[in-house]
């Protein structure tokens, strides 16, 4: 809900997770820097993805291209013409709305009170409710579903171009979601290329209009046959690649749900034509599992097939999460076909076929793709792991359950005092550990503080250094979910460590 994602705002800039960009200038909108906490989890979250897909796949190898491509590319992948999204006005307001998220949002509106009534109806007959029979028999929820199941027959599942004047003809209709109520005095719906352009070249007769790359995924197709050649892949094999992709996204909300400029993890694997079915399944359910090993809990994913597909797919299929804002789109799984790879063979004139040495013939692969963003994964993260707990003496502490392979800090040091050669003792521990994980040294403020500190920071261990340690060489160890501690030798505490940050 709301509150939540509001406590998720201001946790992650209080304790040094991510920062607006160009804060003392105000910001800038939909652009966000990470801090120096917030920098450690986005590098785990890449590492974890990484390891799952290049280091645990034999057949899997990574490339890093450049953001910067030939113009022509994004010809040949349809971003110049088609790379779009409708565009509406209001000119009383004044305010620029994309049309399908206006269409979107006010579902969910409707969506919501359904919800409501329904935790209405189950307060009042408590044991008794029955949800089925509710939905099916409620006046008001059954008008509800009705609203929007006509919305959904009238638009289908995206909004596709021929569909904009029906878009706004529903928005005028439902007197949808605008600051001047009931205002009918819209704008056509237009649609707007999200590609931001840049030039390349200093002087102005040789300078070349260029695109920031808005994904990294034609980086992977136009070096297909490089990296098949050079590392001698025999299909089924797979690319991966992290990096920046831009997107000049005509409304940016959600804090890092949606930037401008943002970050994507996606892999293209190249397989035989007639396979991409088997091949769809293998990475639903292995994308799916990747998450759920995190442990952020099974019943905030769900799987959304497309019913109506992107012009290069012949399936496809989001992972979604429920953020505090609602269930959506964290990754996506495409069966994108040969179209790249056709479609770049076409306007650069090279073959970019395969040739399988068994079956003795040439063909061009078709590609299944995982693309998920690196921001949209670190507020699933970090928002499921903000918690507020009621503790027995009726006081809250503010934990954020980061899985530990995750945190950024792995365990603090404390002394219990800063006297009597405690603090040299801990900072020997920091100085052993440091060379297995990201260890932190805290002297300030009582214990009871620093543990609190570090629950708000994430860190799944404290070591506590106290008198008893210079006569039994032993520590207390605290776990910061359970705050449960345990009295363990010095040379125990990397093998203790490790057991819960390796993965
Ligand atoms: P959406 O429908 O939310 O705009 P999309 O379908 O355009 O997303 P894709 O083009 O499939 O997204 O990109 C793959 C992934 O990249 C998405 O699942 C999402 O996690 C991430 N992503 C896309 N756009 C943004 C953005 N503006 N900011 C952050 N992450 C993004």
């Amino acid at each position: 809900n709301e509150d939540q994602f509001k406590k998720v705002i201001s946790h992650a800039k209080e304790y040094g997770y991510v920062f607006q960009s160009s804060e003392i200038y105000d910001g800038l909108s939909a652009v966000y820097d990470y801090a120096q906490n917030g920098v450690e989890l986005k590098k785990n979250i890449r590492d974890y993805w990484w390891k799952a897909m290049v280091q645990m796949h034999d057949n899997i190898v990574g490339i890093d291209a450049a953001i910067f491509m030939h113009p022509t590319t994004w010809k040949a992948s349809g971003h110049v013409d088609a790379f779009s999204d409708p565009l509406i006005d209001n000119k009383d307001s004044k305010k620029r709305y994309r049309a399908d998220v206006l269409v979107e949002d006010y579902c969910a509106k409707i969506e919501a009170k359904i919800e409501k009534e329904v935790k209405k109806a189950e307060k009042r007959f408590g044991e008794a409710f029955n949800k089925e029979e509710f939905l099916s028999t409620n006046g008001r929820v059954l008008g509800y579903q009705e609203k929007i199941e006509t919305i959904l027959k009238r638009l289908g599942q995206s909004l596709e171009k021929e569909d904009l004047a029906d878009v706004k003809a529903l928005i005028e209709e439902l007197g949808i979601a605008c600051p001047v109520a009931g205002s009918k005095n819209w704008t056509d719906v237009k649609q707007f290329n999200l590609m931001f352009g840049t030039k390349l070249g200093a002087s102005a007769e040789s300078a070349m209009d260029l695109y920031l790359r808005p994904e990294t995924a034609q980086g992977i197709f136009v070096n297909f046959l490089n990296v098949q050649k050079t590392g001698r892949m025999k299909i089924p094999f797979g690319i991966a690649q992290t990096g920046k992709a831009f997107r000049n996204e005509i409304v940016a909300r959600q804090f890092i749900f949606r930037m401008r400029e943002f970050e994507q993890m996606e892999m293209q694997f190249f397989i035989k034509p007639g396979t991409q079915k088997e091949w769809f399944d293998y990475w639903k359910e292995t994308r799916l599992k990747w998450h759920k090993s995190l442990g952020l809990g099974a019943d905030n994913y769900r799987f959304h097939d497309h019913e109506k597909l992107a012009h290069y797919a012949d399936a496809a299929t989001d992972i979604e999460f429920k953020f505090p804002f609602g269930f959506k789109e964290l990754e996506g799984i495409h069966s994108r076909t040969d179209f790249d790879l056709k479609q770049h063979e076409e306007f650069s004139g090279k073959k970019l076929q395969y040739f399988d040495h068994e079956d003795k013939e040439s063909y061009t692969p078709y590609v299944l793709e995982t693309s998920i963003g690196l921001d949209r994964m670190f507020l699933a993260v970090f928002s499921n792991a903000l918690v507020e707990e009621e503790l027995e003496n009726n006081t809250t502490r503010t934990v954020l359950k980061l899985p530990a392979v995750l945190a950024p800090t792995k365990a603090a040091i404390l002394p219990l005092v800063k006297k009597d050669g405690l603090p040299e003792v801990a900072k020997k521990i920091v100085e052993d550990l440091k060379w297995d994980f990201n260890v932190t040294y805290d002297e300030k403020d009582a214990v009871g503080r620093r543990y609190r500190r570090q629950d708000a920071n994430g860190t799944p261990f404290c070591i506590t250094v106290d008198h008893d340690t210079l006569e039994d060489n032993s520590v207390t160890i605290r776990h910061r979910d359970t705050m449960e501690q345990k009295r363990v030798k010095i040379e125990d505490l990397k093998d203790i460590i490790k057991a819960e940050v390796d993965v």
